[in-house]
């Protein structure tokens, strides 16, 4: 019998009664691995009534509590570290070492979250008038929501929850349904370190149930992760029903290569920032901008990305593993023909590339074109595959417009031996994550996840201090405590001191 994938309402599980059911597939053979029954309205509402009362109660519990159920929950999630990434390398197909990664850049998330008591620290301003001080307080919103895509299912639900949580809210995920597994693993996780039951629900659906979460009226703030046109609808749809919004979406990363750059450093960087996962992270590398002279570097790099073997997500030698779906293939396949088709050079076409034994995956090999322009679709479209775009310009400046002109700005890197050269890009090019000699500039959760553009609607990013601000709500307190107790006299007028 084939595995059913529970909601977790109100700390229950159970299969639901959605009359939708999707199933879920390992992406190497498309073989199912387990189903879901999508969310009804009425399981949705009980999972926010849930995290409601959940919410009243926590918010009293003390901060350093809070923070002490964070660090069990980052002990646990490190203990399971390998479980968890096999879990999730069955249902994505990523390699196991990436899928470890994953799972490690959202513990580290968790951690960051355990240093609540000092991130919701508020100001103070003594003598704001004789004997008047101002201070203020940063308290939870109540319940929020994530919807979260396939590409991290540990990471990206981990930017999420914890820190919403560590700030005294109750939370609602809808996890991609492409791969439910690993979010519904880390949501026992959390239970099991101590989390009182009902403050995180998790609730499986599509569009549906996501929108049911958009229309609420109890939720109070949403954190969207997927693709533009999703995010824009999400962005759109929140917004309109007066709730906060941060949706991540969509993105085109360059990586600007200098003349000056050490090529076998630009070449060893740039095989794992373009191909590294099926090209399926939103921080890829899927342009490389080769600026002068070091342009007669593409051949090289060509040669280096064709010997990367894509393969099972247990097999120590794969490089990277399938797409999510036969979809997201044929989709891939055809942005690779139009390339062909609108005149760009392919240098490594990896269109035929299966694996013996898997030929029902959903295998594409590297792929590498040359000769692009700014107005074939390989360049205007995210191909969320393993393909890698070169293109050629003259200059830095050149390479900044060029930059700039895109619609995306999710993250971009430059590979120079010049300070200069950094400085000036760091500083005019129109990206909101910059990479200086490093590939794919992801910061860590101290900083916030800070894309720009069409890569990102709204104004408070993930983690860091602005995940705080966008959880919660800043009170501002003015008091007078007069020693006689007593405040002479009645002011009809605005207090000039
Ligand atoms: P997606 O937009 O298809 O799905 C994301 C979530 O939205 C899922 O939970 C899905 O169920 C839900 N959804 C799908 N269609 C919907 C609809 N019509 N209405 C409401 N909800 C809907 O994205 P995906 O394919 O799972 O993920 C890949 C995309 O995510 C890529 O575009 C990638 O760049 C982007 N991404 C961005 C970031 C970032 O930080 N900017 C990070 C990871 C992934």
């Amino acid at each position: 019998m084939i595995k059913q994938v529970p909601h977790l309402i109100g700390g229950e599980y159970t299969a639901g009664t959605g009359e939708k059911v999707i199933t879920v597939t390992n992406p190497a053979n498309n073989q199912p691995i387990a189903q879901l029954n999508c969310a009804t309205e009425a399981e949705i509402n009980q999972a926010v009534a849930a995290a409601h009362a959940a919410h009243l109660e926590w918010k009293e519990v003390a901060v350093s509590e809070r923070a002490r159920v964070m660090m069990r929950y980052q002990h646990l999630l490190k203990a399971h570290h390998d479980e968890l990434a096999t879990l999730l390398s069955s249902e994505t197909g990523k390699t196991f070492e990436d899928a470890k990664g994953d799972v490690w850049r959202g513990i580290e998330v968790v951690e960051q979250a355990a240093n609540i008591p000092s991130l919701m620290m508020g100001e103070t301003v003594e003598n704001v008038a004789r004997g008047i001080d101002s201070y203020s307080y940063i308290q939870p919103l109540g319940v929020c929501a994530g919807i979260t895509p396939f590409n991290f299912p540990a990471m990206i639900p981990l930017w999420m929850f914890p820190l919403a949580i560590a700030c005294g809210n109750g939370f609602v995920l809808k996890p991609s349904e492409q791969d439910p597994l690993t979010p519904m693993r880390l949501a026992e996780l959390f239970e099991e370190a101590g989390a009182p039951k009902g403050l995180l629900s998790v609730v499986h659906g599509d569009k549906s149930a996501v929108d049911c979460l958009l229309t609420h009226p109890k939720i109070h703030a949403i954190s969207f992760v997927g693709s533009v046109p999703v995010g824009q609808y999400i962005y759109k749809t929140g917004t309109e029903n007066m709730k906060r919004v941060q949706a991540f979406a969509g993105a085109k990363n360059h990586m600007v290569i200098m003349p000056d750059a050490d090529k076998q450093t630009v070449i060893n960087q740039l095989v794992g920032a373009s191909v590294g996962a099926a090209g399926q992270r939103c921080m890829a590398i899927s342009v490389a901008v080769f600026v002068g002279k070091s342009q007669e570097w593409i051949d090289e790099v060509a040669a280096e990305v064709a010997k990367v073997r894509p393969g099972l997500w247990d097999d120590p030698d794969a490089g990277y593993g399938p797409l999510i779906n036969p979809a997201a293939k044929a989709r891939v396949l055809e942005l690779i023909q139009s390339g062909k088709a609108e005149g760009a050079t392919c240098l490594v076409d990896g269109s035929e590339f299966t694996v013996a034994g898997y030929e029902s995956g959903n295998w594409v090999g590297p792929t590498v074109f040359t000769d692009v322009t700014p107005e074939m679709r390989i360049y205007k479209e995210e191909i969320f595959g393993p393909v890698l775009s070169c293109m050629a310009v003259e200059t830095l400046s050149d390479a900044i417009a060029l930059v700039n002109a895109n619609p995306f700005g999710n993250g971009t890197s430059i590979f120079t031996n010049s300070g200069a050269a950094a400085r000036k890009y760091q500083h005019e090019v129109e990206v909101g994550q910059v990479g200086i000699n490093i590939p794919i500039p992801v910061p860590l959760p101290f900083f916030s996840f800070t894309g720009w553009k069409n890569s990102f609607y709204g104004d408070l990013h993930a983690y860091g201090k602005q995940g705080v601000r966008f959880y919660t709500e800043t009170k501002t307190v003015t008091a007078r405590w007069p020693e006689s107790g007593i405040v002479e006299g009645q002011n009809l007028t605005i207090a000039l001191k």
